[in-house]
C-alpha cells in the first residue's frame, strides 16, 4: 500500500534511507514489508509483519548499493507472507518490482506467460509485470521501453517502480489511478507514494500524470509520455520543518 526508491548520490547505502522512507508509510496501513536494491546483483529482504519486526530480525538497512526501492503491502490477491511480499522478481532474479494497485487481467497474463515457460512463485497478481519486464527485455527492449511495453498490456491500478541488474544505476517508475510522487533531493532522487515518506531528504517534488514514465540515474529524472516524448514538469517546492 505504499512504495518508495531512492537512488542516492557518491555512493551512500540506499537501504537506511529506504527503510526510514518506508517507515514513513506505516500510516497507510501494511501486512508485509520488503526492500530491494542493486550491488553485483539484486538483493531483497521481505517478509510479513511491522516493520520493527521484520527488522529486528533481517536487518532491513544492512544491504549493499547506492539505490533500491522498497515497498508496504496491504494484500489484495494472495494471503499475506513473506513469498507474497515485494519486492517480486523474474525467476531469474535481473528484474526487481514494487507495485500498489490491482492489476485485473493478471490471470491471463500468468497463464499467457506460463504458456510461454515462466515460472511463477506468488499468488499475487503483482508478480506478472517483473516477467512481463523480463520478457521484453529478453526481446532486446531496455528497462525503459520493457516497462512501457508491460504497462500496454496490463489493465487496472497501478503505481509500479523497477529495477534491473542488467541496467545499473536506474530506476524506472510509472503510475495510474494509484498515487506517485518523484522528489529532488541534494543527497539523491527519491520516489513515493506520498510526500511525507520523503519530505525529509527532498522538497522538491514533481507529481507525474497517469501513463508517464518516470527514468531516474544518478544525475537526473526525466519524465516521458507514453509516446517517448521527454515532457517539462513544473517542480513544486514544499514548506516543511522537521
Ligand atoms: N495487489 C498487490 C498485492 O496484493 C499490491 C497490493 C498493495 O497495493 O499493497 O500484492
Amino acid at each position: 500500500c505504499g512504495i518508495v526508491g531512492c537512488i542516492l548520490k557518491n555512493n551512500k547505502n540506499a537501504a537506511p534511507v529506504l527503510l526510514d522512507c518506508i517507515s514513513k508509510l506505516e500510516y497507510r496501513g501494511y501486512d508485509s514489508i520488503g526492500i530491494a536494491t542493486v550491488s553485483d546483483g539484486i538483493n531483497i529482504k521481505k517478509d510479513k509483519g511491522k516493520i520493527k519486526e521484520v527488522d529486528s530480525k533481517l536487518d532491513l538497512a544492512d544491504m549493499p548499493g547506492h539505490y533500491g526501492i522498497a515497498h508496504v503491502r496491504w494484500a489484495t490477491h494472495g494471503d499475506p507472507n513473506k513469498i507474497n511480499a515485494h519486492p517480486h522478481t523474474d525467476e531469474t532474479e535481473s528484474v526487481a518490482v514494487v507495485h500498489n494497485g490491482i492489476i485485473e487481467n493478471y490471470l491471463d497474463i500468468k497463464s499467457q506467460l506460463e504458456e510461454e515457460g515462466h515460472v511463477f512463485k506468488s499468488d499475487t497478481d503483482t508478480e506478472v509485470i517483473p516477467h512481463l519486464i523480463q520478457k521484453y527485455m529478453d526481446k532486446g527492449f531496455d528497462l525503459e521501453d520493457a516497462l512501457r511495453e508491460t504497462i500496454g498490456i496490463i489493465h487496472g491500478a497501478y503505481a509500479i517502480a523497477a529495477i534491473s541488474k542488467n541496467e545499473p544505476g536506474k530506476i524506472i517508475a510509472t503510475r495510474k489511478d494509484s498515487p506517485l510522487i518523484v522528489g529532488i533531493g541534494e543527497d539523491g532522487y527519491y520516489l513515493a507514494s506520498d510526500s511525507p515518506a520523503i519530505l525529509e531528504y527532498a522538497r522538491d517534488i514533481i507529481y507525474p500524470e497517469k501513463g508517464e514514465l518516470v527514468i531516474i540515474d544518478e544525475n537526473e529524472v526525466i519524465v516521458k509520455d507514453e509516446f517517448d516524448n521527454v515532457v517539462e514538469k513544473e517542480i513544486e517546492t514544499i514548506d516543511w520543518t522537521p
